[in-house]
């Protein structure tokens, strides 16, 4: 790579702390599949094709003894790789949340799924932000949790926006930080004063822009202290353990893991840890948008996780991101697979295969029509 190239800092930072302990490619099958090494890695043409295929799940950083981030590395070249048309990116247009169409809001219109009765995007000290893909897969969770809130703030209002994460993984940086500031002027004309995340990776995708504003967010576990829902264990969870797949954008700080553990705690639920967990929590297998750049990394380790959680010999496995949950619902295990909301709500559901029916609305003559609808259009490159 060149001097004056965007990416040099940080291979030049990998270059000169890297004491090649391997430790990041012990910790990750991506990098095992690969063969890479962070030294090789940095010495010559950008790693366009392999940042794609990279979870940026950040675990490489927290086992790195010299404080390196391949994440960082793997974002930066993808922002590289689309400004300097290394990939076509528009080919992944079908997912852009900017744009009028995409695969979720398709889905939900085809699915009939509003919530215009849910005071949405009205002016409201109070916002609930599902994120999309709660908003596509669990109108239930959204509702029944909407209700519980309502229950005790007066004001509240249901925002139905996307977080940007989608187009920061995918290397639109400028289109990205358009989105978050747009929905920043939206939120502060909307005169939102707390925002109530149900989602990690919405939470920790929008901190940096809402500490720019007044606005507070706070976690779907602290808003529902307020109501009945955490108030007393229920008889039937007693002798049910529960193992918890942790969100990768959480294992730094761990507030949504803390978090989660004490709220099932306190609906009588046991817990059974994974291999993996917290700071050393593992992909899903659908960070960084990687099913749709290596399907079968995306499948390998969807089959890693949940062989640890039926490890666990716990009765259910759950996650805080829905993201997860489809994506563990790909396969099916003698293993439960809740949201962690449909276990403190009492809202139970099947999310064994929902994925792959989601994918019949691309079936047949109408389903062509879906597609070319969708795809209409070229986008502008950034
Ligand atoms: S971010 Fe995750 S997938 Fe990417 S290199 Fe690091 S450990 Fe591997
Ligand atoms: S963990 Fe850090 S120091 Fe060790 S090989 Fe990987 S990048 Fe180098």
């Amino acid at each position: 790579m060149s001097s004056s190239d965007p990416l040099s800092p940080l291979c030049e930072d990998i270059n000169r702390e890297c004491i090649g302990c391997n430790q990041c490619v012990d910790h990750c099958p991506m990098l095992q599949k690969v063969g890479a090494d962070p030294i090789e890695l940095v010495s010559g043409e950008p790693p366009v094709a392999i940042a794609y295929t990279c979870s940026l799940c950040g675990l490489c950083e927290a086992v790195c003894p010299s404080n390196l981030s391949l994440k960082k590395l793997f974002t930066a070249t993808r922002e590289y790789a689309v400004e300097t048309s290394h990939i076509a990116i528009n080919e992944y247009r079908y997912m852009f949340p900017d744009r009028p169409v995409n695969v979720l809001s398709l889905y939900r219109e085809l699915c009939g799924l509003r919530y215009d009765d849910l005071s949405l995007n009205e002016e409201s000290s109070v916002a609930f932000f599902p994120g999309c893909t709660l908003l596509t897969y669990s109108p239930e969770l959204v509702r029944g949790v909407f209700s519980k809130l309502k229950s005790s703030t007066e004001e509240l209002t249901l925002i139905d926006n996307c977080c940007s994460l989608p187009l920061h993984q995918l290397g639109l940086k400028s289109r990205g930080e358009k989105y978050i500031n747009d929905l920043k002027g939206k939120l502060e004309k909307l005169k939102i004063e707390t925002l109530i995340f149900s989602c990690p990776n919405c939470y920790y995708q929008l901190l940096p822009a809402l500490k720019e504003t007044g606005i507070r967010p706070i976690t779907i576990f602290e808003a529902l202290e307020n109501t009945d829902v955490l108030a007393q264990p229920l008889e039937k969870n007693k002798g049910i353990k529960v193992t918890i797949h942790d969100s990768c954008p959480d294992r730094f700080e761990r507030i949504f893991a803390s978090e989660a553990r004490k709220a099932l705690r306190q609906k009588g639920f046991d817990i059974d840890e994974m291999e993996h967990s917290q700071n050393l929590t593992v992909c899903c297998g659908s960070g960084g948008q990687v099913t749709h750049f290596d399907p079968d990394l995306a499948e390998q380790m969807v089959t890693n996780r949940l062989d640890e959680a039926v490890n666990t010999g716990a009765q259910v496995l759950t996650a805080n991101c829905l993201a997860c949950v489809l994506n563990f619902g790909k396969q099916t295990r003698p293993i439960k697979l809740q949201h962690i909301l449909n276990l403190l709500l009492d809202i139970d559901q099947d999310f064994t295969g929902v994925k792959a029916k989601s994918k019949m609305i691309f079936a047949g003559p109408e389903g062509e029509k879906n597609w070319e609808r969708i795809m209409a259009e070229e986008d502008k490159p950034e």
